[in-house]
């Protein structure tokens, strides 16, 4: 009989590609067709209604009963035009992905379809099966939805999809998006403070700007399959590398397979209808990896359309016979997936804040918000890598690839000079009269070409011209998280940035000037987070450790960060999560990681004891056969004996430690406190285990002849046709 592995090989070979037709020619024919935001309401609300809605929107006000309704009966005619029958809260809870709630727009009883503004307003899902870290046990039973009206509500599946916020009855967040939200907020308020009391009156607001660069990888739907691995934990616990990997690195930017270009611009049609501004294409270092970018947006928006992104790709794979992998290292040697966060500020009059100027005046705006925007990074670094922890990202950063777990920042070498230069220039007297901006050396900064900066690649936050790129998010990750954290810091080292130039003003120093002996100190505080060399390499490895920098490698441990008295309150000025909302996160998280490794331990016990050592005693077998049908003859079974030998020596080896492992879990699954399992899932289960059984096996995948071998080889799974 045919093996699961060689079914799966067969239907790859008989795969036909899925022909794509585009609605329209043009792209703004079809283009947001699938979702409803202002400028639908635009269309369909009275001019009072939209008036209402939109400022709102706006400032984040109370939308009215009435008002809803209104909104509420026009999304309803649009959906049922559209051919949905159901709507659904859409929402972020801790778990990492979506989830909703679908309920009919028919009521039964008066034989219509119906929609309240109550309705889109809130909901309540059962909620009891979703992580809330204890919050809820000890308040309330229960949480709610409600709508977060500044994302686009949308349609998906044919159901009507409201993009909402998830908390508790006592108003705790169970979700990412509502600390996302007041973290926004909160860099709103901070950023408009230091630009009208410094720079600029006008200003009014200040949005922070997210472009996420997704990285994936594509394989066959029967391969996928074959893989239990695969299917339960998302990554090959098991598998050697092929012959071919990554060395020659002629992959990128190379030629897409004609399957996965199919499925490409397939999911490209259906983000475009929903509003979601897919613009880049191209293929990645390893085979079988991709990536998409989409434009950037204002943050709350780019992060809904990331995760409604990943979810179209999911669906559209399904119809190309394929699977799109999002774990950040699904395969071991080749490089894994990040999602680049470019993220920058702009201002409602149009000023990107991180936009270096020929005009000295703006220039010192941007100093000022660059400056500020290193020194978060270097205050609150091991924040930073808590927010972006997971057990998926542990295989990226903990290991010596990219991005590294030691938080720093490139900057390039001209922007250096220019803080080496204001730093150095702590003695240059201004008097009156003088050109300050010329005399500090900061009257212009050399226009900044892309090419110019982001030539270093191996950062985990590097300034890349005109905005800064955080890339050591994991591709699986919600970006709410980690935006929380960089929003936040940055809030509130420009709030004490306000309060130290204020203070400098009060005791009669020129404001300008004030500005610069802020800056100074912040640039003098912070130079130890700036690195400019190799992310990757041992030396910096070191270097880091001489400056005092950490270097988290695991998830347990950067967590650690969340009991830290200053983040607990930081996170509580900027009323962006209190302490039981902190204390919570921490927990689920912990929880989190714990499952993961769990299931890929049982996985990789499962896999080892029921698939890979009956294959190899089979094959041994034969081998036995050969070496005495060979001596029978009198001739000589050395070599055939020596695998038979070596064989024996991994099966052995599995054995023992798997057996080990199975133990190690046991005795931990007893410990009460989440930390110590979370760290002992670490150091006694993932980090002393399992590459030891890998090794075994992947040994074995070389000796046991390929027909016998039950799982899908990764030469096999990675270059797709
Ligand atoms: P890369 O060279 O890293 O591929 P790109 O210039 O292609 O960079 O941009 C990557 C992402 O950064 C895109 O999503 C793009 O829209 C986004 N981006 C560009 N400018 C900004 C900005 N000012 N703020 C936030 N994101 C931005
Ligand atoms: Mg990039």
């Amino acid at each position: 009989m045919a093996s699961i592995r060689h079914k799966a090989l067969e239907l790859v070979q008989s795969r036909t590609r899925v022909p794509v037709v585009p609605p329209a020619n043009k792209i703004s024919d079809y283009y947001g067709t699938s979702c409803f935001g202002l400028e639908q309401m635009k269309e369909s609300l009275a001019p009072s209604v939209f008036k209402k809605v939109s400022q709102a929107i706006e400032t984040g006000g109370k939308i009215d009963a009435s008002t809803a309704d209104e909104v509420a009966a026009a999304v309803k005619t649009w959906a049922i035009s559209k051919g949905c029958t159901h709507y659904t809260h859409w929402f972020q809870p801790l778990t990492g992905s979506t989830a909703e709630k679908h309920d009919s727009f028919f009521d039964a009883h008066a034989g219509i379809e119906k929609f309240k503004g109550t309705a889109l307003v809130q909901q309540e899902p059962d909620a009891s099966s979703f992580p809330n870290g204890g919050i809820r046990s000890t308040f309330e039973a229960r949480g709610y939805t409600a709508w977060d009206p500044t994302s686009p509500i949308f349609i998906f599946d044919s159901t009507l999809c409201i993009p909402t916020v998830f908390v508790s009855f006592t108003g705790e967040a169970l979700d990412f998006k509502t600390p996302l939200l007041k973290a926004l907020d909160a860099v709103d308020k901070a950023a408009t403070e230091v630009i009208k009391n410094n720079f600029d009156r006008n200003v009014k607001r200040v949005t922070a700007s997210l472009g996420i660069e997704q990285e994936y990888f594509v394989i066959d739907r029967a391969l996928y399959a074959a893989r239990p691995d695969l299917v339960m934990g998302g990554r090959t616990v098991f598998g050697h590398n092929p012959a071919r990997g990554q060395q020659l690195e002629d992959h990128y930017f190379g030629s897409i397979p004609s399957r996965v270009k199919d499925f490409m611009k397939e999911f490209e049609v259906e983000c475009l209808k929903l509003g979601i501004p897919v613009s880049t294409r191209h293929n990645e270092v390893a085979p079988g990896q991709f990536e998409v970018a989409p434009l950037f947006e204002e943050i709350n928006k780019a992060t809904d359309h990331n995760l409604l992104l990943m979810d179209v790709m999911d669906k559209v794979a399904e119809k190309h016979n394929l699977k799109v992998l999002f774990h950040e290292k699904p395969f071991s040697g080749l490089n894994g997936s990040g999602k680049h966060n470019n993220w920058s500020l702009i201002t409602d009059t149009g000023v990107n804040l991180f936009q270096p100027s020929s005009s000295a005046k703006e220039n010192l705006q941007f100093l000022t918000f660059f400056v500020c925007t290193i020194k978060a990074v270097h205050d609150y670094a091991d924040l930073l890598r808590a927010s972006i922890a997971s057990a998926g990202n542990d295989f990226r950063l903990g290991a010596n690839e990219a991005p590294p777990a030691i938080i720093s920042t490139f900057i390039g070498s001209t922007l250096s000079a220019v803080l080496d230069e204001l730093e150095k220039n702590g003695n240059v007297k201004v008097e009156k009269g003088d050109n300050m901006y010329m005399k500090l050396g900061i009257s212009k900064i050399p226009e900044i070409i892309l090419d110019n900066t982001d030539r270093n690649r191996t950062s985990p936050f590097a300034f890349t011209g005109n905005k800064f790129e955080f890339r050591a998010v994991g591709s699986h990750a919600n970006s709410a998280g980690p935006m929380t954290a960089l929003n936040l810091i940055v809030a509130d080292v420009l709030q004490e940035f306000n309060k130290a130039v204020n203070a400098e003003v009060k005791k009669g120093t020129e404001r300008k000037l004030a500005i610069v002996n802020v800056l100074r100190k912040y640039i003098k505080d912070s130079k130890n987070i700036r690195f400019e060399g190799d992310g990757y390499s041992e030396e910096w490895e070191k270097e880091a450790a001489k400056r005092g920098l950490s270097n988290r490698k695991n998830t347990p441990d950067a967590l650690d960060i969340y009991t830290d008295k200053r983040i607990l309150e930081l996170f509580d000025k900027h009323k962006v999560l209190n302490h039981i909302e902190v204390e919570a996160r921490h927990e689920i998280m912990l929880e989190n990681y714990i499952l993961k490794v769990q299931i890929e331990s049982r996985v990789m016990g499962d896999l080892a004891l029921n698939h890979i050592i009956p294959t190899a005693v089979a094959y041994q077998n034969k081998l036995i056969e050969n070496a005495n049908g060979l001596k029978g003859l009198g001739l000589d079974a050395k070599s055939v004996i020596e695998t038979i030998q070596e064989i024996s020596k991994h099966i052995d080896q599995i054995k023992v430690n798997v057996d080990a492992m199975v133990a190690a879990r046991r005795k931990l699954n007893l410990e009460q406190d989440s930390v110590k399992r979370a760290k002992g899932y670490f150091k006694d289960v993932k980090d002393k285990y399992f590459e030891k059984i890998r090794y075994s096996v992947d040994k074995l995948e070389l000796l046991v002849d390929d027909e016998y071998w039950p799982l899908v080889k990764y030469r096999e799974m990675l270059f797709l046709k």
